[in-house]
């Protein structure tokens, strides 16, 4: 079973390769050999994962997906790499990635590297 925050991290890169997708040309992309069902399959694989997330916190990664690209944000030595900002020190303290925590700065979901 997979924590909430690794099916959070899942879902934006899929949704990041479904927004990849859209730049290309379909049309060279088949001439290329690649596969043009890729969309369909990373679109049920969005859905699948969506699936797996609770209505509560989609919704905050909807809102955060509406301003960033990239939802989440690793810290390292108490700094959010998403914004480049210190994170208040209680929350610095808390190293480990038991329950969802947004960064205050930029609202971006965050994970302890240390
Ligand atoms: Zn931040």
């Amino acid at each position: 079973m997979k924590t909430e925050l690794e099916y959070l991290v899942i879902l934006n890169d899929i949704e990041l390769m479904i927004d990849d997708l859209g730049k290309g040309n379909a049309e060279v992309e088949e001439k290329l050999g690649f596969d043009v069902s890729r969309k369909e399959k990373l679109e049920d694989a969005r859905k699948r994962t969506r699936e797996s997330c609770s209505p509560q916190l989609l919704s905050r990664y909807d809102r955060i997906r509406g301003k960033y690209g990239k939802v989440i944000a690793p810290v390292f030595d108490g700094v959010c790499y998403g914004c480049f900002q210190r994170l208040p020190t209680q929350l610095a303290q808390v190293n480990k990635n038991e329950e969802i925590l947004s960064c205050p700065h930029c609202g971006r979901f965050i994970y302890f590297m240390r």
